[in-house]
């Protein structure tokens, strides 16, 4: 009892550090890179909820950003970009193209990046204002800390499954 009050403990303060130092890989394939410019910017200050440093490695990022359509040919890139980042890692789709292939019905777009991978957080809007972009944010560090994420509930269920 002991020990798991102390584990649950100590689970919690990593979860309360992680979701205040994100570090993020802005996957930008179109329009609504603007945006998310805008977001990144000192005006709306995404500095506030430790997510100001972008990487433009996978294996230095924790959460990916789509950040626009993506088409069938950019999926197995997408897929193998996410693939390459360490564990736990979190998605957010910014945008409505991100989320479900927005207004493009076509043969070649997909109809939302959960197509290829797990997606946390949508953030509708083409584009979605930069206070959506950080309420979004906000989410997802509420699933951080409440270990909701599909990354974390994958790690759990195959620490379960390995007991
Ligand atoms: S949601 Fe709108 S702004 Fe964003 S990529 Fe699609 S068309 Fe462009």
């Amino acid at each position: 009892m002991g020990l798991e009050f102390t584990t649950t403990r100590v689970a919690d303060a990593i979860n309360w550090a992680r979701k205040y130092s994100l570090f993020t890989y802005p996957f930008v394939t179109a329009c609504c890179g603007m945006e998310y410019m805008s977001t990144a910017g000192p005006r709306y200050d995404i500095a506030r909820f430790g997510a100001e440093f972008p990487r433009f490695s996978p294996r230095q990022s924790d959460l990916i950003l789509i950040v626009g359509t993506i088409t069938e040919k950019m999926g197995p890139v997408l897929k193998r970009v996410y693939e390459q980042m360490a564990e736990p890692k979190w998605a957010i789709a910014f945008g409505v193209c991100a989320c479900s292939g927005g207004f493009y019905q076509n043969y070649n777009t997909m109809p939302g990046a959960d197509q290829v991978i797990p997606i946390d957080v949508y953030i509708p809007g083409c584009p979605p204002r930069p206070e959506q972009v950080l309420d979004g944010l906000m989410l997802l560090q509420e699933k951080i800390q409440k270990k909701q994420s599909h990354s974390q509930l994958r790690i759990l269920h195959e620490q379960q499954s390995s007991r």
